[in-house]
């Protein structure tokens, strides 16, 4: 199908984008293009004027500090797989990001694009929810700093206004010798998961576990957090039969739909595959390649 008529605008300064985003009714930012693209291809969105933020300074860097982890918002794919001072500072994200789409979009596509974006099987908005991001974004009011559990509101709906733009997104520090695996399941790589899991944890001098967080995407309107197995975890060891009690755990909290991709009941089970083999990677190697 051909795309709907639209405006086009690429501006020099964040002040000068928001400015076009309030002043024009259906506006929408335009980062690397790749969900948006496709959805004005099939009419699924039809803007009155594009955004595009490419000339926004500072917006496309990995910053790393005692604080955290600070990804701009027009930070790709591709930069977060080359980045090797990854490796160590946040081995989670590098390695959730691996999973996104083909090459060609990973040299396109973009944080900010896939967080506004909101698709709840989407790599970046679970390592967002299941890290406790802040999500950063300017608008007419000012900034905000919005926590990602308050941030994804629906499937591809998100507490963004309409004149707001994410600039970054914030990460805790991430300890050496935390525990952490990630786990997704795709007809093919590259595809959208049919579900995903991402585990991590410390392990005290105690040998318990501590501030355990689980993850999951793919299986509800939005990433979520599996507080309750999050609370089995902490403070136990981790041996076969806690395992199994998280697995069983994991697959009854969800309660995902089915689609054109998968039943509602084969997800649930998979969230539970996925965090058992999550766990024992964790327990054993921190790391999963
Ligand atoms: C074939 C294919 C396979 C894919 N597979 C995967 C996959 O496996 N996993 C995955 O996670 N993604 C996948 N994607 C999506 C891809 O990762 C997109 O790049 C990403 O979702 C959107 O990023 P973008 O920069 O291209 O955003 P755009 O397409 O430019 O924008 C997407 C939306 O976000 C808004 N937006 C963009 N930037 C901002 C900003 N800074 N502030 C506010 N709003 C903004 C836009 O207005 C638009 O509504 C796939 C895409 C395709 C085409």
């Amino acid at each position: 199908m051909k795309m709907p008529q639209f405006d086009y605008a690429c501006p020099s300064s964040l002040e000068e984008a928001i400015q076009l985003l309030s002043d024009n009714e259906g506006a929408k930012v335009l980062s690397g293009g790749q969900s948006l693209l496709p959805l004005l291809a099939f009419r699924m969105a039809q803007p009155t004027l594009l955004v595009d933020i490419q000339k926004l300074a500072g917006m496309d860097r990995i910053e790393i500090s005692a604080d955290g982890l600070r990804v701009g918002a027009r930070v790709r794919w591709c930069q977060i797989e080359d980045d090797k001072r990854l490796a160590t500072a946040h081995p989670l994200f590098q390695f959730m990001i691996n999973h996104v789409a083909h090459y060609q979009i990973r040299n396109r596509g973009t944080v900010g694009g896939s967080l506004a974006h909101a698709d709840p099987s989407a790599e970046m908005p679970g390592v967002a929810r299941v890290c406790d991001c802040d999500i950063v974004a300017v608008g007419n009011a000012g900034e905000r700093v919005i926590k990602a559990a308050d941030f994804f509101v629906a499937a591809l709906e998100t507490s963004l206004q309409e004149d707001e733009i994410i600039t970054e997104v914030r990460f805790p520090p991430w300890p050496s010798g935390r525990r952490w695996a990630f786990h997704e399941f795709a007809r093919r790589r590259g595809d959208f998961a049919i579900a995903g899991v991402a585990v991590f944890f410390d392990i005290g001098s105690d040998g318990v576990i501590a501030d355990a967080h689980v993850g999951v995407i793919g299986a509800g309107d939005t990433p979520i957090r599996l507080d309750a197995v999050e609370q089995l975890l902490n403070g136990q060891r981790l041996d076969e039969e806690l395992i199994g009690r998280a697995r069983h755990l994991a697959s009854e909290t969800v309660d995902p739909q089915s689609d054109i991709h998968a039943a509602g009941d084969y997800r649930k089970s998979l969230v539970g595959t996925l965090t058992a083999r999550g766990l024992r990677d964790a327990a054993s190697s921190g790391a999963v390649k």
